[in-house]
């Protein structure tokens, strides 16, 4: 294994100083497959005061010191060294009641979640692998180190955890472990929501996300109960082949990774089981879906604690997902102003995902009407365009030229503008706008709404 030099010579400093220090965790497992690790973990038996003397000459990052973890800044990166620690009892399935700091690296390495995880590396020892990691790598397996009914027991984060590395390195969860995790889902209320909603974005983000999620769908039911009403809910649509979890599954899958793609396809469907009605042909409809999964979502997220700018991105691509303006210039603009430009781009990949998710033969006719509206957003979106009154080619200072008052009435004058540009009625072009201002106040004023 070949560990960074950063990595060798805090752990050399450390052993020089009569403590045992190994790189340990996602950094060997990750290595182990051939893949460069996004951090180095370093645990070690020396107590947290016992490296900050060690390490003395380097820099130390203060703030996991009351965790009894030492940050080191190398070149730039960081590097988190942990005293060897076996955890307490876990009264609340979560935080451990006390951590013990322990001298043995194989105490340290029984506290962790899996086998994959629990293996320890330093080029004079090599690999430390007491509970068959490597060989779970090689089978691609995850299993509890340990009972995984106690393990799960003492803190049920790690169930969700379990689906994290299932999803993104795609290994199956070996059966005693799977059996508890659907034993002891119900213990997942017991965990805060912003560790809920951290350990889901990154199940929405592994390359086996549409696996994880139909095996594991009730799991994820205990906190997002919404979404049972979608598994098995047949459509009556020739637009649809799947019901609509496993169409929203694909669609996830499909959807590009990153935390508002993916969100979006999960909660785009959510409101349909509400919204079904059947004609007397026998089709399904789900008039106003959008709407209601929308509404569903933003207080899912709001639940989950997602941030707000995110949660709201997210709100505003579901409420326009099933939206489709005609392809002309006038109803793009006009789409595009409802919707917020900035939002095209991904409300265009949250639609082909969409499509992929549905019946294949309607896909080719969908595509292209998809394509049709890009180009002409495209088109719209480049050069003179102004979807917001901060973007006409006249501001409030040119109509002040013309006599109009700051306050109320200009306002309403620079919206008017920009709903004729919007509707192709004047080009957003000074001479054009000053024109149609004129033009628009000599109205008014012959309405009797003058210039006040
Ligand atoms: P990632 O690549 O996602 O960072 P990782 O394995 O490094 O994966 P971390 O969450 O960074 O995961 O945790 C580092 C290590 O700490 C894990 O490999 C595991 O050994 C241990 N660990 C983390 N959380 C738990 C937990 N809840 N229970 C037991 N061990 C844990
Ligand atoms: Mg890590």
């Amino acid at each position: 294994m070949n560990l960074p030099s950063a990595v060798r010579q805090i752990i050399s400093r450390l052993e020089a100083s009569g403590y045992p220090a190994y790189a340990v965790g996602g950094c060997v497992r990750d290595s182990l497959m051939g893949k460069l690790p996004h951090d180095w973990d370093i645990c070690t038996a020396a107590l947290p005061e016992e490296i900050l003397e060690a390490l003395e000459t380097h820099s130390i990052i203060e703030s996991g010191l009351k965790h009894g973890t030492v940050t080191v800044k190398v070149d730039g990166y960081l590097y988190e060294i942990t005293t060897f620690r076996t955890d307490g009892d876990y009264k609340d399935r979560r935080h451990p009641e006390s951590v013990t700091f322990v001298r043995s690296l194989n105490e340290d390495l029984a506290r962790r979640d899996f086998t994959i995880n629990a293996m320890a590396y330093w080029d004079e020892d090599g690999l430390t692998d007491l509970y068959g990691g490597q060989e779970d790598l090689q089978q691609q397996i995850i299993r509890c180190v340990g009972d995984p009914h106690a393990r799960f027991g003492e803190d049920a984060l790690r169930i969700l955890r379990a689906l994290r590395f299932a999803s993104r390195l795609g290994f199956a969860i070996e059966p005693q472990t799977n059996q508890a995790i659907h034993d002891l889902k119900d213990s997942l209320s017991n965990i805060s929501a912003e560790r809920l909603c951290s350990e889901l974005l990154q199940i929405l983000d592994g390359d086996a996300v549409e696996t994880v999620l139909l095996e594991y769908s009730d799991v994820l039911a205990v906190f997002l109960p919404e979404l049972l009403p979608m598994i098995g809910f047949e459509q009556h649509s020739p637009h649809h082949c799947y019901d609509v979890w496993e169409h929203t599954v694909k669609v996830v899958a499909a959807s590009p990774k990153g935390k508002i793609p993916r969100l979006a396809a999960l909660f785009h469907d959510i409101g349909k089981p509400r919204c079904f009605t059947m004609d007397e042909r026998g089709r399904g409809h789900f008039h106003g879906h959008p709407a209601i999964s929308a509404e569903m979502t933003e207080k899912i997220l709001r639940r989950l604690k997602l941030d707000h700018k995110t949660a709201q991105a997210v709100v505003r691509l579901i409420e326009y997902h099933d939206t489709r303006p005609e392809p002309d210039a006038k109803h793009v603009r006009r789409f595009l102003s409802k919707l917020g430009p900035d939002y095209y781009d991904l409300l265009r990949t949250l639609k082909i995902a969409d499509v992929k998710g549905q019946n294949p033969s309607t896909a080719p006719e969908k595509l292209r009407y998809i394509q049709s509206v890009t180009d002409i957003v495209l088109k719209e979106t480049s050069g003179r365009s102004a979807f917001r009154v901060s973007e006409l080619a006249v501001g409030g200072k040119d109509l002040m030229t013309l006599g109009v008052p700051e306050g109320k009435s200009m306002g309403q004058l620079l919206q008017k503008l920009l709903q004729m540009v919007i509707d192709g009625e004047v080009e957003n072009e000074h001479a054009c706008l000053m024109q149609a201002a004129a033009a628009c106040l000599a109205q008014g004023s012959s309405n009797g709404t003058d210039r006040k």
